[in-house]
């Protein structure tokens, strides 16, 4: 596998960066996760603006222009020789020094991994999965912001660690005031009486996306949407949920914290709208060629 690296395409083995990047000394940076379906990467230009707007968030000024971006992306999965797959772009401060101030870096770092991903095993997406709540909060937006896609997940790896712990492979995160804010890696969606609810960013979610991609299937549908604080006792209730990703996709959860929800299987908008997304990624994508 070859691999982009502040400049060139290099191989896996030979693509390392400086112990002095304060990508790794502080998780000073963003990252971008993107996917590759049958040659088209799906919503490439929505992912390179939150990008912009997660560098414009952390003051960091991009060199590259999202035509640039664009075109290194679809390099990375041709020279890969991938038509499927999974683009980790990541945007690092750069090698300084070992002060915390980013004024000693003088140019952002590049990397663009083009791969391939399995996030979830497949009998999960027909059976659904089984997550649970877990105690760690999903940071609160006035310490970081959730919508800036950082390099810093240690709050996420911290809660998924957790909800390993019991046996689950996702987690609900809430956030300071209890309210669901989203999962570690997925945003989190509930079903009932014809409604698709979802947190709203402002909970403390990532704008997923897939989210948004959902969101507009669901509307196209003539569901009712709402982005709004939802609470435990609304998973409770719910007769559907269901998580969304990249990575993920869209994928139906049918226990949380061991009480079931609906009848403890994919419900039916989770299905119409899995095949409707799994139609979309065909069709909204930047072709690589
Ligand atoms: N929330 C978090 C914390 C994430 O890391 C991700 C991406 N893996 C998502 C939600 C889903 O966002 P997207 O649909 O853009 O992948």
């Amino acid at each position: 596998m070859k691999v982009y690296l502040n400049g060139s395409f290099v191989d896996q083995a030979d693509a390392k960066i400086s112990v002095f990047d304060h990508g790794l000394l502080y998780g000073d940076g963003i990252f971008e996760g993107i996917r590759l379906y049958g040659g088209c990467v799906f919503r490439l230009d929505e992912h390179l603006e939150r990008l912009e707007y997660s560098a414009k968030a952390i003051l960091l000024d991009l060199p590259w222009s999202r035509k640039e971006l664009s075109d290194l992306v679809c390099e990375a999965c041709r020279v890969n020789g991938l038509t499927d797959g999974y683009i980790r772009l990541i945007v690092t401060r750069g090698v300084g020094n070992l002060g915390l101030s980013p004024a000693s870096c003088k140019k952002p770092g590049l990397i663009i991994i083009a791969d391939s991903i399995e996030l979830y095993p497949k009998e999960h997406y027909t059976k659904g999965l089984a997550i649970v709540t877990v105690a760690t909060r999903r940071i609160n937006p006035a310490a970081l912001a959730p919508s800036i896609k950082s390099l810093n997940y240690l709050n996420n790896v911290l809660a998924k660690m957790e909800a390993a712990q019991y046996g689950a492979l996702e987690a609900v995160m809430l956030n300071d005031q209890g309210f669901v804010a989203e999962c570690t890696g997925d945003n989190l969606f509930l079903v009932r009486k014809g409604v698709l609810y979802t947190p709203v960013v402002s909970s403390g979610a990532l704008r997923g996306i897939t989210r948004d991609s959902v969101l507009e299937l669901a509307r196209k549908r003539g569901l009712e949407v709402a982005e709004c604080q939802l609470s435990r006792y609304d998973i409770w209730i719910a007769e559907e949920c269901f998580l969304t990703g990249t990575a993920a996709e869209l994928i139906p959860v049918v226990k949380v914290d061991g009480r079931v929800i609906g009848n403890g299987r994919p419900g039916p908008v989770t299905h119409d709208l899995l095949e409707a997304f799994h139609e979309v990624v065909r069709k909204d994508g930047t072709r690589i060629d």
